[in-house]
């Protein structure tokens, strides 16, 4: 873990607070995106993680309110319990229907998704471009595909083909899409690899947002020959610099980047919200960067 500069004199009776809460939670990287941010920015101001279990929100929302906390992240598996505890609510998160960031001012709680955001503002940084009239195939529809898919059809994707291995999961998420936006054609796949492949190769982006490649032993479901030149792909998963998908499509000729400009992007975005100041990018990255790949190879 890098060294923070926390002193015992950085806390007192003015400090900020913020913080995530998840069930589980050790494993989040957002205290130390978020504590140093803060820190880069010179705020007195520090950024906790509590492990909640859902059936505890609905007590623990009004109380951190109450003790006077600034903002607060939600992650797994809270976000769409704080979409329906949440009277007021941004359209980031009604276009979610899920709230991954609470800021509180004026007694006010008011909940927003910066997931959507984070997965486009992480595209176009990593490779100039927007989803906006581009063919676009998302593998895997859980949470975190579902973000990607919606974040895509808002911004007028011209298609988006979903991929997933149980389809009724993908079926309902394609009802989803298609309230939002009649200009973006929805397609399904079947779960059947060789469908999977000719999806794959018929987008101009991939987005990867399954489980599978977190482990080095996992058998990825496309091989090079469902990529080309010419593509950008992108994987959601970011422990590896280059995961096992990242290189089945660099080998297929696409362009490929894993997931962590997604992760610093939605934290970046809390931020902004929270304070208003503009967060310190560099200082985000580097910090996330030299945790992950430093502790984490699939050696
Ligand atoms: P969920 O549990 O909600 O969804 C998991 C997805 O993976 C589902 O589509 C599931 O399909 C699929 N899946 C799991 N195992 C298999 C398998 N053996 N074969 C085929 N499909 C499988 O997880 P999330 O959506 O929250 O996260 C998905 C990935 O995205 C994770 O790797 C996570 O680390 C990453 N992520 C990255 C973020 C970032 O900021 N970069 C943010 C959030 C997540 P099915 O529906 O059939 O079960």
């Amino acid at each position: 873990m890098p060294n923070l500069g926390l002193r015992a004199d950085m806390i007192n009776t003015h400090t900020d607070l913020y913080a995530v809460l998840g069930h589980p939670i050790k494993h989040s990287l957002s205290p130390l995106m978020h504590n140093t941010a803060l820190r880069a920015l010179g705020l007195n101001a520090t950024y906790l993680a509590f492990d909640v279990p859902p059936s505890r929100l609905p007590r623990l929302l009004p109380a951190l309110q109450e003790l006077g906390f600034l903002g607060l992240n939600l992650t797994v598996p809270l976000k769409e319990k704080a979409f329906d505890l949440l009277a007021d609510l941004d359209e980031s998160a009604l276009q979610m229907r899920s709230v991954n960031t609470i800021k509180f001012f004026n007694g006010r709680a008011v909940g927003y998704s910066t997931d959507g955001a984070g997965f486009l503002l992480a595209l176009q940084e990593e490779f100039g471009i927007t989803v906006t009239g581009k063919r676009v195939c998302v593998l895997g529809c859980g949470g975190a595909g579902r973000a990607v898919a919606i974040a895509c059809a808002f911004e007028s994707a011209a298609k988006i083909t979903l991929v997933n291995r149980s389809f009724n999961r993908a079926a309902k998420l394609a009802e989803e899409l298609r309230q939002i936006s009649n200009t973006t054609e929805i397609e399904l796949v079947p779960s059947d690899p060789l469908a999977w492949q000719t999806a794959g190769l018929q987008a101009e982006i991939i987005v990867q947002a399954t489980s599978i490649g977190l482990h080095p032993e996992d058998q990825v479901f496309l091989g090079a020959e469902a990529f080309h030149a010419g593509q950008w792909f992108y994987d959601l998963i970011y422990h590896v610099q280059e995961t096992v998908w990242m290189k089945k499509a660099k080998e297929g000729g696409a362009r490929a980047v894993n997931g962590l400009g997604m992760l610093l992007h939605q934290g970046a975005k809390a931020l902004e919200i929270w304070t208003g100041r503009l967060p310190p990018l560099d200082a985000m990255r580097n910090v996330l960067r030299q945790a992950v790949y430093k502790e984490n190879t699939y050696e």
